[in-house]
């Protein structure tokens, strides 16, 4: 018998015959011996609906309502899993975030999650329930519900597999594993049988959701056997993370390529080049809670510095006033910009730390295309650039075919 946790994605769960689906999945395993957390998300569309709402009443929204709101989803599709178990004659209870108690900092909109009791699910499970948790949602230690950003069901997912000590966490989706990119931009994409933690970790963070980055995290501070797989299909083993370094011969340079539109570009022109000028523009946007991603400062001859960074697109507002308001007059800074009409295309490997040539590569079959690069970031297994978001698809058929990653 293996404790087993089961995340659906909000496609898996769209509707009652695909409900049906997921329960009848359930009672395979139940039917093998083996003890099941089912996690779900909201129906596909559900948590933009919900968004779509709250920023009619409000354009920015209050955060702490907003997670009231999106909150709901989650709600309503462990309650109609629940009954689709109970229908086949499986016992199933349904919980909220807050009835598991999972934890969560105040966060809102992006809260963390910082313990999970495991004690009322392990009685339930032991009773021969099948427990049906809602995904993307936690609660602080005021008792408010929080959310865990999108894509979040992952990370509860991931995070009850590790709380309980389960021996698997599938997570079921719309795509039968991970691929070298994502299927819909580039159909010739390939699916892998496995990809090293390192690697997931890097598409997860570059923009690849098929995982939300924190489940990965969660995954491999914790030793989680994760897979991915298709709820659509009977049959298949997806993709295995693994976290043993494998034989290296083996191992691709590039495994896949990831992308990323939900960032803004923030340029800040004409700063007193000074000592500490990094600090005073990127500490009150830290305060304020915005992360940032990638960063670049130039000096030019003129002695002034630009600075530019990237920020979260629902964040590029919030940013500009903070920096409008409380920095441009006390640094001095000329102009300050954003521009959110840009695109992130980052290719991942291992193989990279072992290879010279992988930048001026991509570089090369960029410039080829005649599409220009606006910002570079590196680490050991990544290199990354911003483009023109109307480039964007582009950009990542030529990378995915200059390194060779499509079907043989
Ligand atoms: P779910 O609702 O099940 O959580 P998501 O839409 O969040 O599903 O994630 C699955 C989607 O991720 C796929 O439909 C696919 O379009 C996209 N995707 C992006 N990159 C990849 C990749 N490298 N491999 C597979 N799918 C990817
Ligand atoms: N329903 C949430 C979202 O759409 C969480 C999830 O699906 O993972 O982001
Ligand atoms: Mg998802």
């Amino acid at each position: 018998m293996a404790l087993i946790v089961q995340k659906y994605g909000g496609t898996s769960v769209a509707n009652p015959e695909r409900i049906r689906n997921v329960a009848r999945r359930v009672a395979r395993y139940k039917a093998m011996g083996h003890q099941v957390v089912v996690v779900v998300s909201a129906m596909s569309g559900e948590t933009n609906k919900l968004i779509g709402l709250a920023k009619e009443l409000m354009a920015e929204p209050d955060p702490r309502e907003l997670d009231m709101i999106i909150s709901t989803g989650e709600q309503v599709t462990i309650g109609l899993t629940a009954l689709a178990l109970i229908e086949l004659g499986i016992k199933a209870k349904s919980y909220t975030g807050a009835q598991v108690k999972i934890l969560t900092d105040n966060a809102y909109t992006k809260a963390r999650i910082l313990n999970i009791d495991q004690h009322n699910l392990k009685v339930d499970l032991d009773a021969g329930y099948v427990c049906v948790v809602a995904g993307f949602q936690g609660e602080d230690e005021n008792g408010n519900i929080t959310t865990l950003g999108r894509g979040g069901s992952d990370t509860t997912g991931v995070a009850l597999a590790a709380a309980l000590g389960a021996d698997e966490c599938q997570i079921y989706t719309d795509v039968d594993g991970v691929y070298t990119t994502d299927p819909r931009v580039v159909p010739e994409a390939r699916r892998l049988k496995s990809i090293t933690f390192e690697e997931m970790l890097e598409l997860a963070s570059q923009g690849s959701k098929v995982l939300q980055i924190r489940s990965v995290e969660f995954a491999g501070k914790y030793k989680v056997k994760l897979r991915v797989l298709s709820s659509f299909e009977e049959e298949g083993d997806g993709t295995l993370i693994t976290f043993e370094e494998e034989d290296n011969m083996e191992q691709p340079i590039i495994s896949g390529i990831a992308f990323n539109r939900d960032e803004a570009k923030i340029t800040v022109l004409g700063v007193p080049d000074k000592p500490g000028i990094a600090y005073q523009i990127l500490g009150p946007i830290a305060d304020a809670n915005i992360d940032v991603d990638m960063i670049i400062q130039n000096t030019g001859a003129d002695g002034t510095t630009d600075f530019t960074f990237t920020v979260h697109k629902n964040e590029m507002n919030k940013a500009l006033n903070i920096l409008r308001d409380k920095v441009q007059g006390h640094i001095g800074a000329r102009e300050i910009s954003g521009d959110d009409k840009i695109a992130k295309v980052s290719v991942v490997g291992v193989g990279m730390r072992s290879h010279v040539g992988i930048a001026s590569q991509m570089f090369r079959t960029l410039a080829e295309e005649g599409i220009n690069i606006q910002m570079i970031s590196t680490s050991e297994i990544k290199i990354a650039v911003v483009v023109d978001e109307k480039y964007l698809e582009l950009a990542v058929r030529v990378l995915h075919k200059a390194f060779e990653l499509e079907a043989a």
